[in-house]
This record gives C-alpha cells, sequence and structure tokens, in this order.
C-alpha cells in the first residue's frame, strides 16, 4: 500500500477523462515542508502564516517576515505558494497573542474582529506582511490571500493598502514582479459566499475555507465538543453555499479553489469535482488518496452525482449518496 501511494507520487492528478485537477498543500507549520515535497504537491494552496505570530510577545518584523518567505519559496522550487495573511482571532490561539495586537475578548471572539477585519484596523501589520510578501515575489509564483471576508469593500481597501505597498517598495528600487502578484479572498462565511458574485468583482481569486464556511453557516463552533455533531460540511446549506460562490468564479473564469478538510476527504472528490472545482488545496498527507481518487473518476459521472447530491435537502440522505459513489479503490 505504502509503496502503490509512493508511486502515485509521479503521476499527474488527471480523471480518466483527461481533466487534470490541481492538488495542493495547506501548511501550518514549516516543519511540514519536507512532507510536502514527500506528498507531491503541485505547490502550497494555503499557507497559514499564524505560526509567525505565536509563542512570542513581539510582534515579527518585516525582515524575519521576508527571511520566512523566501525559505518557503526556495524550498517549493518555483511550485506556486498562496500565502495567507494573518488569520487572527476566532478559534486561533489567543495565548501567545503579540504585543499591540488588539485583544480578541469580546463577547464572542468569532464573529469579532478576525481575520481581515483586524488586519485593516492595524493596517501597519498588514502593510509589513505584503511587504515582506512582495519582496520575495520574485522568488517564485506567489499569491496572497484575505481570511474571513464579509464584505466586497474589505478587499477594495486590503488592494489599496497593497498597491501603495507595492509603489512605496518600486521607488525604493525593489524589484516586483509586474503585474503584481494576484490578491485573493477566502470564502468562508456564508455571506461571502452569497455575495461571491460581488466579491469577484474586487478579487483576482477565491479559495473556499469549508471548515469555518461549515462553522459560521450552522452555527456551530469548530472547539465545542458539545455540538460537534452537528458540525457537518455535507449539510445541503454549506453545499449550495459552495456550490453558489464556485458558480459565481466560474462565470468570471477566476480560480477557485477549496482548501477547507473536505477537500482532502477523497470520498468528497466527486462531489467538488461534480460542483466545478478543478483545484484543491489540504493537508499534505491526505494528496496521495485524493489522486488516487480524482484517477478513478470521470467529470460527466461527477456532473451527474453532484446533481443528484444538490438536489437532496436531507444531510443524512447527502451522506449515504456520497458513501454510496466509491467508484475505483477510494
Ligand atoms: C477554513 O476555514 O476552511 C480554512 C481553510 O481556514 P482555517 O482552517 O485556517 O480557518
Ligand atoms: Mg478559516
Amino acid at each position: 500500500e505504502r509503496a502503490r501511494l509512493a508511486k502515485l507520487r509521479r503521476l499527474p492528478a488527471v480523471t480518466t477523462d483527461g481533466e487534470e485537477v490541481e492538488l495542493q498543500a495547506n501548511l501550518e507549520i514549516p516543519a511540514e515542508l519536507p512532507l510536502i515535497a514527500q506528498a507531491g504537491a503541485q505547490g502550497i494552496g494555503l499557507l497559514r502564516t499564524e505560526f509567525l505570530f505565536m509563542n512570542r510577545t513581539d510582534l515579527p518584523d518585516e525582515e524575519a517576515q521576508v527571511q520566512t518567505y523566501a525559505g518557503i519559496l526556495e524550498a517549493m522550487d518555483g511550485e506556486p505558494v498562496t500565502i495567507r495573511v494573518l488569520d487572527w482571532g476566532g478559534e486561533k490561539d489567543i495565548e501567545a497573542l503579540a504585543e499591540g495586537v488588539p485583544a480578541l475578548t469580546g463577547p464572542n471572539p468569532a464573529l469579532g474582529l478576525r481575520g481581515v477585519r483586524m488586519l485593516l484596523k492595524r493596517p501597519e501589520l498588514l502593510e509589513a506582511q505584503f511587504a515582506a510578501i512582495l519582496r520575495v515575489a520574485v522568488k517564485g509564483p506567489v499569491r496572497i490571500l484575505l481570511p474571513m471576508v464579509t464584505i466586497p469593500d474589505e478587499v477594495k481597501q486590503a488592494r489599496e493598502i497593497y498597491e501603495r505597498v507595492a509603489r512605496r517598495l518600486r521607488r525604493r528600487g525593489e524589484k516586483l514582479p509586474d503585474p503584481l502578484p494576484p490578491l485573493g479572498a477566502m470564502i468562508e462565511t456564508p455571506g461571502a459566499a452569497l455575495a461571491a458574485d460581488a466579491i469577484a468583482l474586487e478579487a483576482d481569486f477565491f479559495a473556499i475555507g469549508t471548515n469555518d464556511l461549515a462553522m459560521y453557516t450552522l452555527a456551530v463552533d469548530r472547539a465545542e465538543a458539545e455540538v460537534a455533531h452537528l458540525y457537518d460540511p455535507l449539510h445541503p446549506a454549506v453545499l449550495r453555499l459552495v456550490q453558489f460562490a464556485t458558480e459565481a468564479a466560474l462565470r468570471l473564469r477566476m480560480p477557485v479553489s477549496v482548501c477547507g478538510e473536505m477537500a482532502g476527504n477523497p470520498r468528497l472528490v466527486p462531489l467538488l469535482l461534480g460542483l466545478g472545482i478543478r483545484s484543491l488545496s489540504m493537508n499534505a498527507s491526505a494528496i496521495p488518496r485524493v489522486k488516487q481518487a480524482v484517477r478513478a473518476l470521470e467529470i460527466a459521472d461527477c456532473a451527474r452525482f453532484a446533481r443528484r447530491v444538490m438536489e437532496q435537502s436531507d444531510p443524512a440522505r447527502i451522506q449515504e449518496l456520497v458513501m454510496s459513489f466509491a467508484k475505483g479503490p477510494i
């Protein structure tokens, strides 16, 4: 089994009818880099940058960030890397609150100053992160991702800051790619998913974060054991939002990927491909099995299957359908 999965590493992620699917890795800490290389990922689809800010009492400066991003880009050796700017708040570690970052002690942190909201409130944090990423952007194909977007204006405001930082760097003689690396939005709240057509006009790409999307849609805290049984990314409400956001992107021919846990589940690959998704980012360890699933599928079957699933309104029935669509050794 190990040997078979290892052999898969060199085979392309392509369906039986020749449709290519991009399989990328999520990265939470740089220690995962060797795993990513082993898994045969086509780059990093979600580089979470929270690790830079954890277990310390001061903020990492621009220079330190430059070193970290440069190291990761060099390790990825020309493969694309999507760097998500700081997603502080929600269930993310608030113990290691860095100096000068607003305390996240409101009545409900998940609904408070999280992600891009906090960054727009503290633009110097966003500026330093944009600057650090831009300074290494000539080393490889980079994209920048904004977390917890809920309104188009957040992307617009972030882009203004992004372009201002780029102008300042160019004036200083820094060599930046032209055009600048794409600036995308996470779609991880119901509001963002339902306004995806409007957000698409401001963003260069979407990454659908099904972990938070399920949490916010179903009003179930990701970290709350008492309601864990209600946490279900296959709930039709979540699937309809994924579908709506995907279609908004596809209409504009804008890149869209899924990067929540759903993306790493081989059983959910037929559904996601059937909804039009062609790019998945997951834990590196999930890539071989997801690739195996992709290679056994035909797009027309996936599309027909997705239509059947999307007609259902009962989560249990959807679960049944998904489990019964086992085709090939998944
Ligand atoms: C998500 O919410 O689905 C996601 C990918 O982001 P994170 O898990 O880092 O919140
Ligand atoms: Mg998220």
